[in-house]
């Protein structure tokens, strides 16, 4: 079970990654929130790749493609994951297929959420974080319950939003083509409450 989460910042991507992760029983890989665990642990990579992630630009992808290639030998990898966030360029697409290959892996799937730009811009400048769960809730659509300690990202304001929208066009939106081209790509619509959106993307990996 190996599926790649494609779609622009605010997709729902990474809800959607984190539930169907858990049902299909394997990790979420997210390389955002790998970035920030070693932003947070202010580690030599961490320092390296903050003032990317403060920008909302991307880290540059020798970085991005050895930090995958290390998690992807992890023990909890090995039954299968649910990229979230990664390729988000073609060189980290095309990488990608020479790192399953040598580690003799076949991609299930590409499952692209389908938003439109004022949707994501509505969508994540409302979008605050569990400090302690990492459970994602959104101020307008899905409060936190009261009593939940939330934080906001620092990508997500207004503008740098707008940025990260131009840097997915750019960058990642040819990687809809590049894997349509490949005969694996699967097309959900992102709109929607988060059940039913969840609901579409179950019925496309099965
Ligand atoms: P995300 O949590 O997926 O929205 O990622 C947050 C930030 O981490 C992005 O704006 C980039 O700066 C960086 N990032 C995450 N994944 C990648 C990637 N695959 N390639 C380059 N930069 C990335």
């Amino acid at each position: 079970m190996r599926f790649i989460l494609l779609g622009p910042p605010g997709a729902g991507k990474g809800t959607q990654a984190q539930i169907l992760a858990k049902t299909l029983g394997v990790p979420q890989l997210s390389t955002g929130d790998m970035l920030r665990a070693h932003v947070a642990l202010k580690s030599e990579l961490g320092l390296q790749v903050n003032r990317y992630l403060q920008s909302g630009g991307l880290v540059p992808d020798e970085i991005i493609l050895q930090m995958i290639e290390n998690r992807l030998q992890e023990a909890d990898a090995q039954i299968g994951f649910v990229f979230d966030g990664f390729p988000r360029t073609l060189i980290q697409a095309k990488e990608l297929e020479f790192i399953c290959q040598k580690l003799n892996i076949k991609l299930d799937g590409v499952i692209f959420i389908k938003v439109s730009d004022d949707e994501i811009v509505e969508r994540v400048c409302g979008r605050c974080v569990d400090v302690t769960t990492g459970q994602i809730y959104h101020v307008k659509y899905n409060p936190p319950p009261p009593g939940v300690e939330i934080k906001i990202r620092d990508d997500d304001q207004e503008e740098i939003v707008r940025h990260r929208l131009n840097v997915y066009k750019e960058n990642t939106a040819p990687l809809v083509q590049f894997y349509e081209s490949k005969g694996i790509l699967k097309i959900v619509d992102g709109t929607g409450l988060i059940g039913s959106v969840t609901q579409r993307v179950l019925e496309s990996v099965n």
